[in-house]
């Protein structure tokens, strides 16, 4: 089961989009975009966070 991210659905105005199976390595994936692009340092928790505000399950990855 893969789970789609859109940069854009967290505020930028971006064309980034991840299309992966959900693993930790996802959400470290678009934690590194933001750093990396955005220049915003968000914490891994910080950005499960925002993943399941968007109505998206994690209960399924694996830590
Ligand atoms: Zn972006």
């Amino acid at each position: 089961m893969t789970l789609k991210l859109r940069c854009e659905d967290y505020g930028f105005e971006c064309e980034y989009i991840l299309d992966e199976g959900k693993t930790l390595g996802l959400i470290e994936k678009l934690r590194n975009h933001f750093e990396e692009e955005h220049g915003i340092d968000y914490t891994i928790e910080a950005v499960t966070q925002m993943i399941t505000n968007k109505g998206h399950s994690l209960e399924s990855i694996k830590k």
